[in-house]
């Protein structure tokens, strides 16, 4: 029997999402990997526990996650049933649909037929009645992208999500995404794009496009799938995302030029008395432009880390100097 911890509200911070009225908590915990119907669920378990004992309330998911795609949701989904019942309305549950999920025409992508199917697959499988955000997860270049965005405005109508967002959307596509769900009464709440230290992109248009159309900012794998902790500064060990199964993370992406660059920034870490993966975050949520950082963990302790990292002051101008010089050498 699970109870909450009573002072999980303490110390997380909870940032305004957007132009919305929905706060998110500044990390966030996401299930693509270590939920999957091949992992232990115990652990899985464990770990959704200690989050929201820690305050993170945000819980992301995808269709596809697992494996076996789906897997995820259902993990999760028990987890829920087992644990969480009284609490539903202290959390935010994301899904997605776009990317690859069953054989045929409407598996996949962005027609109004496979987003309406999908989230209902996902809604059994997670045995809820609606999810707080539902996302498209990638563009879709040949769907009128007027369809994908009235299928996501139809399901909140229908009170199948509270919210919608987008993912992977570049910024002129956000732009008209933006524009189409506010003709229909239903904004753009949240994108969700990938973002840290190492992949900057979001930073060449999309954070301007964001801040013009008053949506939030969620970023994923802000700690480069674990490139940006101390996982890989004494070789590879075999429980690493790295070493197993994943295909998003092979040993050829550890490479001594990228391992070089993480020491010097751990030794910035170091400095502040913050470990590496904590700066990762810190430096993803400086200045406040981005709503919440979506992490990724194989252990509870890693959810600990990334609570803890909220603790450490701004950086400061010399040590965003010191960042950018390693980063660019
Ligand atoms: P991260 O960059 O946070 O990587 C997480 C991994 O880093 C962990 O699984 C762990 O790997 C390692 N790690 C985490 N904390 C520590 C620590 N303190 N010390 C050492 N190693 C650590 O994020 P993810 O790549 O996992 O992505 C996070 C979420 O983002 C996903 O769950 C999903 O919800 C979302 N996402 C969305 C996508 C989209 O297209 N919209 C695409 C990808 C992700 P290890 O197993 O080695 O311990």
């Amino acid at each position: 029997m699970y109870t909450a911890n009573t002072e999980r509200y303490e110390n997380m911070k909870y940032n305004r999402c957007g132009r919305s009225g929905l706060q998110l908590p500044a990390i966030s915990l996401g299930l693509w990997h270590n939920f999957g119907g091949n992992d232990v669920f115990e652990n899985g378990r464990a770990m959704v526990r200690r989050a929201f004992d820690l305050g993170i309330t945000h819980f992301d998911l995808a269709n596809n996650y697992g494996p076996p795609a789906g897997s995820a949701e259902e993990t999760f989904g028990s987890i829920l049933k087992k644990d969480f019942q009284p609490y539903r309305d202290e959390m935010i549950i994301s899904s997605k649909a776009g990317y690859y999920m069953w054989p045929g025409p409407y598996g996949e992508w962005g027609s109004r037929k496979y987003l309406v199917s999908s989230l209902d697959q996902s809604l059994k499988r997670m045995g809820l009645d609606y999810v707080d955000i539902f996302y498209h997860h990638r563009p879709d270049p040949n769907t009128p992208l007027e369809e994908t965005m009235s299928a996501l405005d139809h399901l909140v109508r229908q009170g199948k999500a509270l919210y919608v967002g987008i993912s992977n959307y570049r910024p002129e596509e956000t732009r008209k995404a933006a524009r189409i769900l506010r003709e229909l009464g239903t904004p753009c709440l949240i994108h969700q794009p990938n973002y840290s230290m190492m992949s900057r992109w979001i930073e060449d248009g999309l954070q301007d496009v964001l801040d013009e159309e008053g949506i939030g900012s969620i970023v994923f794998s802000p700690l480069q799938q674990g490139i940006l902790t101390d996982r890989y500064l004494n070789g590879i060990t075999s429980d690493s995302r790295a070493a197993g199964a994943s295909v998003f993370l092979s040993e050829k992406q550890i490479t001594d030029d990228t391992i070089g660059k993480v020491r010097r920034l751990n030794e910035i870490a170091e400095a502040r008395g913050q470990k590496m993966s904590q700066l990762a975050l810190s430096w993803v949520l400086r200045g406040g432009r981005v709503t919440s950082a979506l992490i990724g963990a194989s252990k509870v302790s890693q959810i600990e880390d990334a609570v803890g990292s909220l603790a450490a002051p701004e950086l400061s101008a010399e040590e965003l100097q010191k960042i950018e010089e390693i980063l660019r050498a």
